[in-house]
Order: structure tokens, then sequence, then C-alpha cells
């Protein structure tokens, strides 16, 4: 049996992001991997204990933080150890998390000024997931991801 992969949540049309909407991945490899009964999926911000809608949040040094100075660095880190717990159980293939979200950010995140500009780097969940030796990729890397999976499912 092939083995499962870890997604963002919002990837699968859930409504749990900032502004209570979804970003689906409508692409043919994306869609034919879920219809296979390959993903499984978690928001770590709702999973964290954050509402929907909530206050757009971003990483500013170690901690993540709100447009109006809340710390939501403890609801973040509780959503990334939840994701963890879901990759070891699934014993995932590999995980595809949501492009630019400063929990699932995989080469870009925003630069914590509030200023719509984005630089280079990783979110929360994604760096723990990293951390413990599972491979993330953003929905915007699945040609890379196709070659991966590829590999993984010969064996
Ligand atoms: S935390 Fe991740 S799964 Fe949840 S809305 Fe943000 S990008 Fe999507």
């Amino acid at each position: 049996m092939k083995r499962k992969i870890l997604v963002s949540a919002c990837l699968l049309g859930h409504k749990v992001r900032y502004d209570n909407g979804d970003v689906p991945c409508l692409d043919q490899r994306f869609l034919k991997w879920y219809e296979e009964g390959r993903m499984v999926h978690i928001c770590p911000e709702v999973t964290g204990g954050l509402p929907t809608p909530r206050p757009d949040a971003q990483l500013v040094g170690d901690r993540v933080m709100t447009g109006a100075g809340a710390d939501v660095t403890k609801e973040f880190d509780i959503g990334a150890q939840a994701a963890l717990k879901l990759a070891q159980h699934h014993d995932v293939a590999l995980v595809i998390l949501k492009q630019d979200s400063p929990s699932c950010g995989t080469l870009f995140v925003y630069d914590g000024t509030f200023t719509d500009t984005k630089t280079e780097g990783e979110g929360r969940t994604t760096a723990l997931l990293r951390r413990h030796g599972f491979k993330v990729f953003g929905e915007d890397q699945l040609d890379e991801i196709e070659r991966e999976l590829a590999l993984i499912d010969a064996g």
C-alpha cells in the first residue's frame, strides 16, 4: 500500500485560514493523490487552539506575533507538535504545506513587518517536521514532489 501524505487542510478546501478562506490546490496530481486516499490533513493553527477567522500573524524573530502585538507562539507550537505526531503516526512519505504561511511556509514566509513583504524562511510546523527528518514541500513544488513520490513508491 502506498504511504500517506500529510497536507495543509486549507489546500484541501477546508476554510481554516485566518481570513476564513481556503486555497484549494486543483492540480490534477494533487487531486489524484487525494482520490487515492493517501492524504491526511491538519491546520496547525486551528489545532493549536486559534479561532477562524483570526488576526493575521507573522514570524518575528523567534516568536509568532499578530499585527496588534499579541504573542501566539504557544498556539503555533502546539499545532506544530500535533502535525508532527500525525506525521509520525501515519509514517507519511512526505509533507505538502501551504507556501508563505507562518506555520506551513516551506521556502518563503512574510518578514514580520506586516508590509506584505516575503522573505526566505520556513514556518514553525515546517521547521519542526524537518528537524524530525520529514521532507516538507510547498504546494508550488509539485514537479519535485511527483519525482520524490515515484522514488518512495518504488520502494
Ligand atoms: S496554518 Fe497551514 S493549514 Fe492552517 S490555514 Fe494556515 S496554511 Fe493552511
